[in-house]
């Protein structure tokens, strides 16, 4: 499996300061909510979920697949955040399964820059699949990638935990560079 990023850094107070931009104040609040780019209940005092990672990264980092897969599906971002919130988003088909069920994973990318894939092309691990931004409702946000691991392919999941699993507990927490 290869990591989705080059570098995996999750997103805290002090990442936003190294990725600095005068034009942005952050939304994250980390003060309230120091774990805010993690997995969880994360926000707002721990009363707000938070669907996967947010992983800190410079505008224009390229984004990988994570495994050979099939492009579920992209959403090209039109300017709307409160009804586009992700911005432009990836959804793939990885070849991942959970562990209890064996049912398929879905590897979802948001906040993109730009989309170098198209729905239903075949990737390899590896892959370029587009690259960092902050699209969508980080558009006054330093850029990063919003990373979740879905459990299922559909568009619309809502903003709950529903069919969201922990990164951590399917890549490993290995993953993350902490800092
Ligand atoms: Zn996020």
């Amino acid at each position: 499996m290869r990591r989705p990023l080059t570098s995996m850094i999750l997103r805290t107070y002090e990442t936003d300061a190294q990725f600095h931009d005068a034009r942005f104040t952050s939304k994250l609040n980390v003060k309230r909510s120091p774990l805010g780019g993690d997995f969880g209940r994360v926000r707002s005092s721990g009363t707000q979920n938070h669907q996967g990672w947010d992983l800190s990264a410079a505008s224009g980092a390229p984004v990988f697949a994570i495994t050979d897969g099939t492009i579920e599906w992209t959403h090209i971002y039109t300017g709307n955040s409160e009804g586009n919130p992700y911005g432009n988003q990836v959804c793939l088909r990885t070849n991942l399964a959970r562990h209890a069920t064996g049912q398929p994973l879905w590897a979802f990318y948001a906040h993109l820059l730009t989309i170098t894939v198209c729905p239903r092309q075949a990737v390899r691990e590896g892959d370029l699949i587009g690259f960092v931004g902050n699209s969508g409702n980080a558009e006054k946000t330093p850029s990063h990638l919003h990373f979740e691991i879905r459990s299922s392919g559909a568009r619309h999941l809502g903003k709950g935990l529903l069919y969201r699993l922990n990164p951590g507990e399917v890549l490993g927490y290995g993953y993350l560079i902490c800092s």
